[in-house]
């Protein structure tokens, strides 16, 4: 294995050595150097060729690789990992014992230890999320230890590092036995079904879990429900099983029709008072304002970045927009379920930008429920930033 020693810039002392940031950043690396190998080991090193941190180089997105370990005599070997997996496997007892709920995240990246990694689980079946050239080299240790450690039907993985941070398409099966798509999995008692070898989506996202559970049990009952980027429908499965009068779900792609109509009919629930509607969310909007129709509840979970006819939205410069078409078809008294997964806008950022759009509007508000991510996507720390989910239930009047 090739392993190089780099030096950090001085003024990265402070991020490194004090702070202990896990990320290693192209800018914070001294004098000119060329790494042939994405998996190469990387010591990092400052100008006094003291230790500060050893990692791998793997490109992503947000940098150029993850420290490991900060141990100077630490290796990353067969042991480091073996170590890092079991210890992130012990903190997720609970959830392998709990019979409502069979799927979670049993492996969060930096916040269990190795950068670029998740693995997540699916009643019986894992799934590894590759997201560098880097991490993926280290694959035949990490799936060897790891068949070990765990009872598993079959593994499948994703391979998130193509040129732009993408999937790549391929045969997702690793080992084990095959699945027999749709699964059906279990989240709070409420079945899901989810395709581990279906591009780049599974079907949900684990991270809302206990934003639908609030959903459900406390925000639903004789409610008219607007789930915006609607993707399978999964708020609105929950909403109509926690009781709500109607739900309507928006969403631009032709197969989310489909895809929500399989997640109804898994958990019978009525096609007549759950509509399914494939259109552009500002649209709807305007349609909605149009026929003066109203909401109790409107759910608005963007991606960070969506193409829309007229423009392309971004979460951190346009989210006043989705409130304010919002208001617009909303009750007296209704509730705004706003939510965002960009990394870069922090949560004051979030309710600073919510704010002024209610403001704009002239409505009172209050922020009754916040969440961020659930118990089993682990936070490192020094990489606050991993905590990437923000999500404010906000009563408007
Ligand atoms: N809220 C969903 C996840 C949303 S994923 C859940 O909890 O499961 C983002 C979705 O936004 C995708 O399904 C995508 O098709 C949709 N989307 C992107 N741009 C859109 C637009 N302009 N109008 C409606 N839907 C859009």
């Amino acid at each position: 294995m090739i392993e190089v020693d780099l030096k950090i810039k001085p003024n990265y002392y402070n991020l490194y050595k004090d702070r202990n940031f896990p990320l290693i950043l192209e800018k914070g690396i001294e004098g000119e150097w060329k790494l042939q190998e994405e998996g190469s080991i990387i010591n990092l090193l400052d100008q006094e060729d003291e230790y500060v941190g050893r990692g791998y180089y793997g490109i992503q997105n947000k940098g150029i690789g993850w420290i490991l370990t900060n141990k100077e005599n630490e290796k990353i070997e067969e042991r480091f990992f073996q170590k890092k997996l079991i210890t992130a496997l012990n903190k997720r007892k609970d959830f392998f014992y709990n019979e409502n709920t069979t799927c979670f995240r049993v492996f969060n990246s930096i916040g269990d230890g190795i950068g670029g990694l998740s693995i997540d689980y699916y009643n019986d079946y894992f799934l590894f999320n590759w997201y560098s050239e880097g991490i993926y080299s280290f694959r035949n240790i990490i799936y060897k230890i790891f068949k070990k450690l765990v009872y598993y039907k079959g593994i499948y993985q994703k391979k998130r590092f193509d040129d732009n941070g993408k999937y790549i398409d391929d045969d997702d099966f690793v080992m084990g036995q095959r699945g027999e798509f749709p699964l059906t999995v279990k989240e709070n008692g409420v079945e899901i079904a989810v395709d581990l070898n279906d591009g780049p989506m599974v079907g949900f996202f684990l991270d809302q879990r206990e934003v639908r559970k609030t959903l459900m049990n406390k925000y639903s009952l004789n409610k008219e429900v607007l789930n915006t980027f609607s993707y399978t429908g999964i708020f609105s499965v929950f909403a109509a099983l926690g009781g709500a009068k109607s739900t309507t779900s928006v969403d631009l792609a032709n197969r989310s029709l489909e895809k929500t109509k399989e997640q109804f009919e898994l958990n019978e629930i009525n096609p007549e008072k759950n509509h399914i509607i494939v259109e552009d969310i500002f649209e709807y909007f305007s349609y909605a304002e149009k026929k003066s129709l109203k909401y109790d509840v409107v759910i608005l979970d963007p991606p960070s970045f969506a193409k829309s006819k007229n423009f392309i939205f971004k979460a951190d410069k346009n989210y006043g927009i989705l409130i304010k078409n919002s208001l617009k078809i909303i009750k007296d008294k209704g509730l705004i379920i706003a939510s965002t997964n960009m990394e870069k806008m922090d949560i004051q950022k979030f309710k600073d930008h919510i704010k002024e759009a209610l403001n704009k509007m002239k409505k009172n508000y209050k922020i009754i429920e916040e969440f961020r991510l659930p118990d089993d996507f682990k936070i490192n720390d020094s990489y606050p930033e991993g905590n990437y989910l923000k999500v404010l239930f906000i009563e408007v009047y």
